[in-house]
C-alpha cells in the first residue's frame, strides 16, 4: 500500500460509477466500497438493479451507497447529479466512466440511429461526465478519472464500426486529459477490455463465443472482478508516474 493512500482520509471521499448497477460498473462499485470510499452509481433504466446493487454494497461495506437515474449524455442531469452527490456523498474524488452500450452492424446497413446512439452514450457520456467533476476535483484538491475503453477501439472487429470508433476515441480522449490535467493533480487512466462475462456479451451466438473462446490465448472470457482489481490498484496506488496508460485485461488477446 503506498504512503500517499495510507495518509489520506477516504471516508469523505466519493466516487461516481456510471453504469454502476450492474456488469463491470457493479463490481467497480463493490470494490471501491470495500477500499472505504462512498459510492454513487449512475444508471439509466433498470431501477431494480440499481437498488439490489446499492443494497448489496451497504451491507456488505456498510457504505451508503447514492443511486442516480440519469442518462451520461444528459448535460442537465448530470450536472444536477454531480452537485448533489458533493452535497450528499462527500468531496468527490473519483469518477469511472464505465456506461456504454453496443448496437452492432455492417457499416453498410446500420442506421444511423445505431451511429449516433453509441457516439452519444459512449463518447458524448465520457466527455459530459468528466466535464461535469472537474470544477469539483480541482476544488477538492485532485483526483482520478478512469474511462473503460474496449479491445475493440484496439483491435478491429467485424460490425463494431460504431462502437470500436468510441472505443478509440475514448483512448485518444484518456491520454490528452491524462496531460492536460497533471497540474490539478488529476490522474487520468482507462482500461480496455477483452471479453468479460456480463448482459452485454450474453446477446453473442453460442458459434460466436465458441470461435472467440479459440481465439483468446487464455481460451476463456474474463471475469467482472478482472476489472474490478485493476481498480482496486489504481485507487490504492494512484501510479501516477504512468499518466494516460491503457491497462488491457484481455486473456492475451492483444498480444496475437
Ligand atoms: P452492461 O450492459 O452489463 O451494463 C451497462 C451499464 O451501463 C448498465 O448499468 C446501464 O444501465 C448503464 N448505461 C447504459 N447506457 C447508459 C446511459 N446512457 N446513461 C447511464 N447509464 C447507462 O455492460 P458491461 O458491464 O458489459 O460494460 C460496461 C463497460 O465496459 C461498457 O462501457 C462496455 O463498452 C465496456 N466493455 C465491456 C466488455 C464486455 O465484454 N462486457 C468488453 C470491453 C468493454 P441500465 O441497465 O439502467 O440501462
Amino acid at each position: 500500500m503506498s504512503e500517499e493512500y495510507e495518509n489520506k482520509d477516504h471516508i469523505k471521499k466519493t466516487i461516481i460509477v456510471t453504469g454502476g448497477s450492474r456488469g463491470i460498473g457493479k463490481s467497480i462499485a463493490k470494490e471501491l466500497a470495500e477500499l472505504g470510499f462512498n459510492i454513487a452509481i449512475l444508471y439509466e433504466k433498470d431501477s431494480k438493479a440499481a437498488e439490489e446493487t446499492a443494497f448489496e454494497i451497504e451491507k456488505d461495506s456498510g457504505i451508503e451507497c447514492l443511486t442516480y437515474q440519469a442518462s451520461v449524455a444528459d448535460v442537465t442531469a448530470i450536472n444536477q447529479c454531480v452537485n448533489d452527490i458533493e452535497c450528499k456523498g462527500g468531496k468527490i474524488y473519483g469518477l469511472i466512466n464505465n456506461a456504454g452500450i453496443i448496437r452492432d452492424g455492417f457499416l453498410m446497413t446500420m442506421p444511423e440511429n445505431d451511429w449516433l446512439s453509441v457516439i452519444n452514450t459512449n463518447l458524448f457520456g465520457t466527455f459530459n461526465c468528466s466535464k461535469a467533476v472537474l470544477p469539483l476535483m480541482k476544488k477538492n484538491g485532485g483526483g482520478i478519472i478512469v474511462n473503460i475503453a474496449s479491445i475493440s477501439g484496439i483491435k478491429g472487429e467485424a460490425a463494431q464500426v460504431n462502437y470500436s470508433a468510441t472505443k478509440s476515441a475514448i483512448v485518444g480522449f484518456t491520454r490528452s486529459l491524462a496531460v492536460e490535467l497533471i497540474e490539478h493533480s488529476i490522474s487520468v487512466y482507462a482500461i480496455a477490455p477483452g471479453f468479460i462475462e456480463t448482459e452485454m456479451v450474453k446477446v453473442l451466438s453460442p458459434k460466436i463465443v465458441e470461435n472467440n473462446i479459440k481465439n483468446i490465448p487464455m481460451h476463456r472470457f474474463g471475469k467482472t472482478d478482472d476489472i474490478a482489481n485493476i481498480i482496486r490498484f489504481i485507487f490504492k496506488e494512484n501510479p501516477s508516474y504512468m499518466q494516460g496508460h491503457v491497462f488491457i485485461p484481455d486473456g492475451g488477446l492483444n498480444c496475437i
